[in-house]
């Protein structure tokens, strides 16, 4: 399934200059954030959405595949055309259509980069939380079929919760409006959910009309040092237990230490430590006080050392610390391979515990930080060259593990092309033939992100 000489032709006459073809323009559109790298036979540069939908028909036409792509910030292969076609790239739809403040709603293109939108919220007091660390430089689309999620999952929830209706271009031409309008509505089947985190399988976004919140009034981030590695998880369930829900719960384990120890240089008096949390707590300015009064209660009686930021320069300073975290990984190892699973909090000691006797026995290095709140670690193998073929070894028994612990082995990248050979472990046969339906039905000749989420 390639494009042939006519397919081209009809697309240069819909496209003219956005329709790039030359090896030199089409390479940035080859990788995402992983270390996958397929080349396309074209790039389409859409501006509105009538040239989507006549892609779609002409792609149906001839056969050839479609893969979305936002910012490409992907961690798994999943815009990434894998068995060549065409790239429709959503960067130029780019547009925040309408900000409906009496219902709380903003409709917008799915090239809207978050941290924009954010921005432009933020001047109507109004809030968008889903915060992946990617939020500067991803996309509302990408964000939606990744279904993302970010520090705020733990009192937010992702990017799921947020989503209220799609208008979706599918294969043939034809546009889906999924939902009601309105803030509810039951008389369809919900098929907006479908959609997040499809990974370009199903559909393509032309517009996403997402709920919003009021901008809390305050918010404060403490950074606290531990002792002992799981002590971090202990705490966490001891917090949680009293109560107090924080905006983000964030872990970062020592292996990721070594790589931040130049951003920690000013925290060093608080050593020896072998792990950190960020927490921060927000609401109105009598909650987030009485709130913190309690949390700083019981870290003075346990005795854990911490930093509190209470002006946004120092809180987004701090954050910066957590965001610089996968790019200063690189520094640990020649390779890298991130994954990102989910357990049920409890499990949380017990896997980091099972990771270091793994980095024990195989001599790689293993660092886990992230979402720790909502019970998701990006799990990082970092390695030499030499040492490449355990890597397999060890991912799998990751994965084994995880699913052991009644774990999920994607808890926001998604499954792109990276994890798709291990769909099949954690999902029954019966879920995987009715999402095999479910694509053929929106998708019946498979042009779609072909090899991106689903097993064969
Ligand atoms: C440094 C770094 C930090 C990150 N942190 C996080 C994090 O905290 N949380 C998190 O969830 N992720 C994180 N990510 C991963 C990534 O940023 C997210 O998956 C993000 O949602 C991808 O958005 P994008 O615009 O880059 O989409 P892309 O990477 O371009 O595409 C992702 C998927 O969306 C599909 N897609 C894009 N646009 C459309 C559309 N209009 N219609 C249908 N399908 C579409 C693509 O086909 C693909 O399957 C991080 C990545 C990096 C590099």
């Amino acid at each position: 399934m390639r494009l042939n000489k006519e397919a081209f032709r009809e697309l240069k006459l819909l496209l003219g200059d956005r329709l790039l073809t030359r090896k030199e323009d089409l390479f940035p559109y080859s990788f995402d954030a992983s270390s996958l790298f397929f080349f396309p036979d074209g790039v389409a540069l859409p501006e509105r959405k009538e040239e989507v939908i006549e892609i779609l028909r002409i792609a149906d036409y001839y056969e050839f595949p479609i893969v979305a792509r936002g910012c490409g910030t992907a961690t798994t292969g999943s815009p990434l055309p894998i068995t060549g076609g065409l790239v429709v790239s959503f960067t130029r739809m780019n547009k925040i259509l309408e900000l409906n403040l009496e219902e709380r709603t903003v409709r917008v293109e799915p090239g809207v980069i978050n941290g924009e939108l954010k921005a432009y919220l933020k001047r109507y007091g109004l809030f968008y939380p889903p915060d992946p660390a990617s939020y500067a430089f991803s996309s509302i689309g990408g964000n939606v079929a990744t279904g993302a999620g970010g520090p705020r999952g733990l009192k937010y929830g992702t990017t799921k919760d947020y989503v209220l209706s799609l208008e979706v271009a599918l294969p043939g031409g034809k546009v889906l409006k999924t939902g009601p309008q309105t803030l509810k509505g039951v008389v369809p089947y919900n098929l907006t959910p479908l959609f997040v985190g499809s990974e370009g399988t199903l559909g393509l976004f032309l517009e996403i009309l997402l709920k919003v919140i009021p901008l809390p009034e305050k918010r404060r981030l403490y950074l606290i040092f531990f002792p002992e590695e799981v002590l971090a998880f202990h705490f966490l369930t001891e917090i949680l237990k009293m109560g107090l829900t924080p905006a983000s719960a964030e872990f970062v384990d020592k292996t990721t230490l070594q790589a931040l120890r130049e951003k920690l240089e000013p925290y060093k008096d608080k050593a020896p430590f072998s792990s950190l949390l960020f927490i921060e707590l927000d609401g109105s300015f009598e909650e987030v006080l009485k709130d913190s009064q309690r949390f700083e209660r019981i870290l003075k009686e346990r005795k854990y050392p911490f930093i509190l930021a209470d002006e946004e320069e120092e809180i987004e300073r701090l954050w910066e610390i957590r965001r610089a975290i996968s790019p200063l990984l690189k520094k640990l190892g020649a390779k890298k391979i991130a994954d990102d699973i989910t357990l049920p909090r409890r499990a949380l000691s017990e896997f980091l515990k099972f990771l270091r006797d793994l980095e024990k026995a195989s001599g790689i290095s293993i660092s886990a930080f992230g979402h720790a709140g909502d019970g998701n670690l990006h799990v990082n193998l970092l390695f030499e060259e030499e040492k490449k073929d355990i890597v397999r070894s060890l991912r799998e028994q990751i994965f084994k593990k995880v699913l052991e612990l009644c774990g999920t082995i994607s808890g926001e990248h998604g499954v792109g092309y990276l994890k798709r050979p291990f769909v099949i472990w954690e999902l029954d046969p019966l879920q995987i033939e009715i999402m095999k339906k479910l694509k053929s039905l929106f998708d019946p000749k498979g042009i779609l992100n072909p090899q991106i989420k689903l097993p064969d």
